[in-house]
């Protein structure tokens, strides 16, 4: 398994790195996001999203769980999913919100703050990235990628 670790030391850094992360995505691909409360997940999704020519700001879903954006640049993905479990207690419930079918849709990327409150219900084909608070305006990010048709 291959991974990456950049050290952020601004908001703006992170979103570069996001941005810079989407360049590669392709459609189909699962994001899973780990990492305390202001360890810069959302952040970071700020940067995905502009990389995935989405103009419309990204605002954390905290309270609605997910948010969807249509992608127009790029023809082979029809949406980015933003997911953010923050509020779920426990495991989700993958079928009763609805979440199967749009992680099965090889037409989304799907991001996922909070992943581990899904995990075993993800697929192994995934991408896990790292967050950590390291200092004020420093944080850890650790892009690791399963070894999956790499
Ligand atoms: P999360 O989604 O993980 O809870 P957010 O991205 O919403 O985290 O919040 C991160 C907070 O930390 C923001 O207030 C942001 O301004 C601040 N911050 C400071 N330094 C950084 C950095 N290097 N990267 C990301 N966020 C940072
Ligand atoms: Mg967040």
């Amino acid at each position: 398994m291959k991974s990456k670790i950049f050290i952020s030391k601004s908001p703006e850094e992170t979103q570069k790195i996001g941005e810079e992360f989407a360049k590669n995505l392709k459609s189909g691909e699962i994001i899973a996001l780990y990492g305390d409360l202001g360890a810069g997940k959302t952040t970071f999704v700020q940067g995905l999203a502009k990389g995935l020519g989405i103009t419309k700001r990204i605002t954390s879903p905290t309270f609605i769980i997910v948010k969807r954006y249509k992608l127009q640049q790029n023809p082979n993905i029809s949406f980015l999913y933003h997911i953010d479990l923050y509020r779920i207690e426990g495991q989700v419930n993958v079928e009763e919100l609805g979440f199967d079918e749009i992680i099965q849709d090889p037409h989304n990327i799907i991001v996922i703050e909070w992943a581990e409150k899904m995990e075993n219900q993800l697929p192994e084909e995934r991408i896990n990235i790292y967050f950590k608070h390291l200092e004020e305006n420093k944080r850890e990010i650790k892009i690791e990628e399963s070894s999956y048709g790499k």
